[in-house]
């Protein structure tokens, strides 16, 4: 197994949404920079959009709403905890990449009258833009980093982020297929690796059954952390409303508009807005808990031709196994409601709000360390602002890198590194994968899933912790093993950083994402701040303390405005 060293201008880890897009806007700022996507599956298909996608959810087109009106409505779904500039950029810069995806060959869905069908999901405002010909969005961004002439190397995963005197300089990856090792510098890194999807265990106990793409293990995170970055707010989950048994959401985003809605047993509607928010999974969780469940989506009292509308979108798109899966129990949207439950827990800012630290550049507090899409903290960024993340980051690095050299990669870090990744392999009958990550993620259910309890997570905590020497057990009989047992590293560093940010916010907040039985309110006057959590570079350690919120670009009052889902 070799190590195979290479040298580059700009390093985009990832290939998914963000990571293609900020590879073409590299290239196109700086066409004689050499820039490299790094890919741990295959860019054709990989990421949260690999099937394709059935909707926008955060498109502020220009009659319909404007920047300023989409910053307020994220402020008060994100229960003010935001900055602000951050999220301006992706209602200042959708509408251009909605153009710009549109010249590439995606299909939005558009009126009689040619102009965009946005649908309202959301507390005020149209949003939502509906693609039911979205399921080649992946492929035609492959094809985008292809004729810019971008070097792509599937089959590699990013291991950890090289640092000196505190600048990001370069990576460190594996094959999974071969096992060799690359050491790859570069004058600036874009980290863009999605969500932690595999934090919690799903309740169908399938390793890789998640509502997230399973490739996305929480590895941007952990690399981040590890590399001394900040991150902010772990403690805000992300959990999504699921059809139950399957890993892939109702959907009541997309089919809401048309009349559909969330209901409880008796088929009455509980919660008065369908946007995603922990407030609408509080909704959903205590009507479970109370006797009034299960809670399906309805849509058997819409007309036929409705129904077979939602059905082209929902079975064409994203996820078009959902056909064969409803199929398969004899269901129809016509009589039977879509059975629903609560997905495990994970982090994402897509679709809330925890993640790596980033400015409206998408800078992290590294020097040369980028960070954009699910994983970099823009809370309810979801795909049109992973996409604007990405060209963001990429246009500001091009600056950046002009003046920067590249640094000194300390030989004796990669011996250690490497050392460190090759482990399980000279442990073949070491502990399988499966298993320590099986149990590791029971853990994660066991004493983080919310509501919290403070036991309950000290307890998950110490375990997160004491679980480091079981990792050293671990086995691989070759490089695809070995890159679950590195996974696992990853996810292992998210679960403790989850414990540790959990018990230090002594509030509940984001509704059901970080909701605490022991302190049931939220307390704006303590904890209307960020929580960071860092590597100590002295000891180590994990270290979380409290960082005051940028000032806001537009003034909400959150309690006048306030973000009520419910109807009782
Ligand atoms: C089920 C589902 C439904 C959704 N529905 C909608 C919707 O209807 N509308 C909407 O607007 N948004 C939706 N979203 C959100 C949107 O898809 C995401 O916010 C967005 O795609 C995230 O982009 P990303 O680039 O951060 O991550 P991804 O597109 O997931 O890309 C991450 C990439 O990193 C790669 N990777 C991971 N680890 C490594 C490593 N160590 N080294 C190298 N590569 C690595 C992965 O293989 C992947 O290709 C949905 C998301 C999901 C999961």
């Amino acid at each position: 197994m070799e190590i195979i060293n290479l040298e580059v201008d700009f390093l985009v880890v990832g290939g998914g949404t963000a990571g293609c897009m900020a590879a073409v806007k590299a290239k196109q700022k700086s066409p004689d920079s050499s820039i490299l996507v790094l890919e741990k599956a295959n860019i054709r298909r990989s990421g949260a959009i690999a099937m394709g996608m059935d909707g926008v959810n955060t498109a502020v087109i220009p009659g319909n709403s404007t920047p300023e009106q989409y910053v307020r409505e994220i402020t008060i779904a994100n229960d003010g905890i935001l900055d602000q500039s951050a999220v301006h950029k992706t209602g200042l810069l959708g509408f251009d990449v909605i153009q710009e995806l549109e010249e590439w060959g995606v299909k939005f869905q558009k009126d009689n009258e040619g102009k965009y069908d946005l649908k309202q999901v959301h507390r005020v405002g149209k949003y939502v833009l509906p693609m039911p010909e979205g399921k080649d969005l992946k492929k035609i961004l492959s094809r985008q980093v292809k004729r810019n002439k971008i070097k792509v190397i599937n089959r590699v995963m990013a291991t950890s982020v090289l640092t000196q005197n505190g600048r990001a300089i370069g990576i460190t990856g594996l094959d999974v297929r071969s096992g060799d090792m690359y050491v790859i510098k570069s004058k600036a890194i874009l980290l863009c690796t999605g969500a932690c999807g595999r934090l919690g265990l799903p309740a169908s106990g399938y390793l890789y059954g998640t509502y997230e793409n399973p490739t996305n293990a929480g590895d941007g995170y952990s690399m981040a952390y590890q590399a001394g970055a900040k991150l902010s707010n772990i403690e805000c989950f992300q959990i999504n409303p699921l059809i139950k048994d399957y890993n892939g959401p109702a959907c009541a985003y997309v089919a809401s508009p048309f009349g559909a809605y969330t209901a409880n047993a008796s088929g009455n509607r509980f919660i008065s807005c369908d946007y995603w928010s922990g407030q609408m999974m509080l909704e959903v969780w205590r009507e479970l808990n109370s006797g009034q469940g299960p809670v399906h989506l309805k849509m058997y009292h819409l007309d036929e031709s409705t129904i077979s509308e939602i059905e082209t979108i929902l079975f064409d798109n994203e996820r078009p196994s959902r056909e064969r899966f409803h199929a398969g129990r004899g269901e129809n949207y016509r009589r039977d409601g879509v059975e629903m439950n609560i997905s495990e827990i994970g982090l994402c800012s897509g679709h809330s709000a925890s993640g790596v630290q980033v400015d409206e550049f998408m800078r992290t507090s590294i020097p040369g360390l980028y960070a954009a899409g699910d994983m970099a903290n823009v809370p309810h960024n979801y795909m049109i602002g992973a996409f604007v993340s990405g060209r963001v980051a990429a246009e500001h690095a091009m600056d950046y890198i002009k003046d920067i050299d590249h640094g000194d990669v300390d030989s004796d870090f990669i011996n250690t590194e490497r050392e460190r990744l090759l482990a399980p392999l000279n442990n073949p009958n070491g502990i399988p994968h499966t298993q320590v990550e099986y149990k590791l993620r029971r853990f994660v259910n066991d004493y983080l899933q919310p509501p919290k309890s403070p036991k309950n997570m000290k307890i998950g905590l110490e375990k997160f912790i004491d679980y480091k020497n079981v990792l050293d057990e671990l086995g691989a009989r070759d490089p695809h093993e070995l890159m679950r047992c590195i996974e696992i590293h990853f996810i292992r560093d998210c679960a403790e950083m989850a414990a540790k940010a959990s018990l230090y916010r002594t509030e509940s907040r984001w509704g059901l994402y970080h909701y605490r039985l022991d302190f049931p309110n939220r307390n704006d006057e303590e904890w209307m701040c960020n929580t960071i959590i860092k590597k100590s570079l002295d000891n180590n350690e994990m270290t979380i303390f409290k960082e005051d919120l940028k000032p806001y670009l537009f003034d909400v009052n959150l309690n006048e405005e306030k973000y009520d889902v419910s109807v009782a």
